[in-house]
């Protein structure tokens, strides 16, 4: 048929071809865009695709990383016999999808007699399933030619221009849905091998902290006999000593429970115990936790007098240790980081929520740290923070605690004049 006729009734006839071919391909394109495997890819070409192109047969192969075999991924049409000697074969088999590849271009054939002509090894297949014509299109996907998509039709015929451009644009429609799904197969790959990363180190981390504790609990146990002078009278100079390892013992316990807390938050595993908590109660408990480490650095830590609420005591429902918990932390930080000046603990109710505020006149932090030190591991500088100790878990700890109450952690510093953290958890009374 002449394209460029003037003839209305050729010009209508060629105006419906496009439409439908347009309508198909939109169809087509619908399909493959709610695919996520490549088998769903797959799917689509052999139930749409082929009916809508008037094939009865035809099939998708993949290349191998290599480039030098074709997996099969589906193919419809063909004797089972047939596939299962063909599910995996080299490239260079003589078969027309193996010039898509050579060429990286499109075969066409249009009859029984061209499959003779040039593909003389696989021609006895064609003719004892009895087809004809051939449709053979690169599918092209991550920057490279990556299999063949093929249509194989019961009659002889030549495909017209249009035909070839739709078919064509049918197997970049397919390229592209092939790519989305390998990028989504190796993101859930990685997100799987993530997950399962991250429960090997909560579980070690739950193990080892498990075992550490245990040694050190019994060490603590045979200092206390010694101190109270069980297995024998006791020196003074002795007595210092028990005490200084009481002391590390305890210090080391400390950071064996941060990590315990740490892996428990991780996992999801940390539960909490809601009862009513009077605010001046906890923030005496958390200082006199603290108290020997201040006291070691003469540094005052200082507890400004709760406001009362309206009908009395400032109090809220809330989780009493946890809250001690993120207090201590951040007083032993404060404490820490500050040489001179003092250490402040201040609470107020600010309309539903509780605030409370560790004020220090330490080093502070600079602005471009304010949210990294949040991170778990996190340290501001190494030098003076290895020298001052510590996991750097306390306020990723602090902050994921707090958040399990349905409160927040926040912070404002000053570099050279000090830090303020603070703890705003909801007021309910
Ligand atoms: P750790 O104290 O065990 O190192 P944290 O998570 O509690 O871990 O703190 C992370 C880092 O934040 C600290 O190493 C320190 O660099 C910084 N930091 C925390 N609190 C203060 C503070 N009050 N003043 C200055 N720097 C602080």
């Amino acid at each position: 048929m002449d394209e460029y006729s003037d003839d209305p009734v050729q010009l209508l006839a060629i105006a419906r071809r496009a439409a439908v071919q347009a309508a198909t391909l939109q169809h087509l394109t619908a399909a493959l865009s709610s695919t996520l495997s490549e088998e769903q890819v797959g799917a689509v070409v052999l139930r749409e695709a082929l009916p809508a192109f008037g094939a009865t047969a035809g099939d998708v192969v993949l290349l191998d990383d290599d480039d030098r075999t074709f997996r099969v991924l589906c193919w419809m049409g063909y004797p089972e016999h047939l596939v299962r000697s063909w599910m995996r074969y080299p490239v260079d088999t003589g078969t027309p999808g193996g010039d898509v590849v050579h060429t990286a271009g499109p075969v066409f054939l249009d009859s029984f007699r061209e499959w003779e002509q040039h593909y003389p090894r696989v021609a006895p297949i064609i003719h004892e399933v009895q087809l004809a014509a051939y449709a053979g299109l690169p599918l092209m996907f991550g920057g490279r030619l990556r299999g063949v998509v093929s249509f194989n039709f019961p009659e002889n015929r030549s495909f017209s221009p249009e035909e070839r451009a739709m078919l064509l644009a049918f197997a970049a429609q397919c390229a592209q849905a092939l790519d989305r799904a390998r990028l989504f197969s190796a993101e859930q790959r990685a997100r799987v091998e993530a997950e399962s990363a991250m429960r090997a180190k909560g579980d070690f981390l739950a193990v080892m902290s498990h075992e550490l504790r245990t040694p050190l609990t019994s060490i603590l146990g045979y200092q206390e006999l010694l101190a109270d002078g069980i297995s024998g009278p006791v020196t003074e100079l002795q007595r210092q000593h028990l005490s200084r390892i009481e002391a590390s013992a305890l210090h080391l316990l400390g950071l064996i429970d941060e990590l315990l807390t740490f892996s428990r938050l991780e996992a999801g595993h940390e539960s909490i115990n809601v009862e009513a908590v009077r605010v001046a109660t906890v923030l005496d408990a958390a200082a006199a936790l603290v108290a020997p480490l201040a006291a070691a650095k003469s540094l005052p830590v200082i507890i400004n007098p709760v406001p009362g609420s309206g009908d009395g005591e400032l109090s809220t429902m809330t989780d009493c240790m946890k809250l001690q918990q993120v207090l201590v932390n951040l007083l032993s930080n404060a404490i820490k980081f500050t040489e001179h000046g003092s250490v402040t603990m201040s609470a107020h109710a600010d309309h539903s929520q509780l605030v409370i505020d560790v004020c220090d006149t330490g080093i502070g932090i600079a602005a471009e740290h304010l949210e990294r030190i949040f991170e778990p591991f996190r340290q501001v500088e190494q030098h003076s923070t290895r020298r001052a100790g510590g996991t750097g878990l306390g306020l990723s700890v602090s902050r994921q605690l707090l958040t399990l109450l349905g409160g927040t952690l926040g912070v404002e510093s000053t570099l050279g004049q000090g830090s303020v953290f603070s703890v705003r958890l909801p007021l309910t009374r």
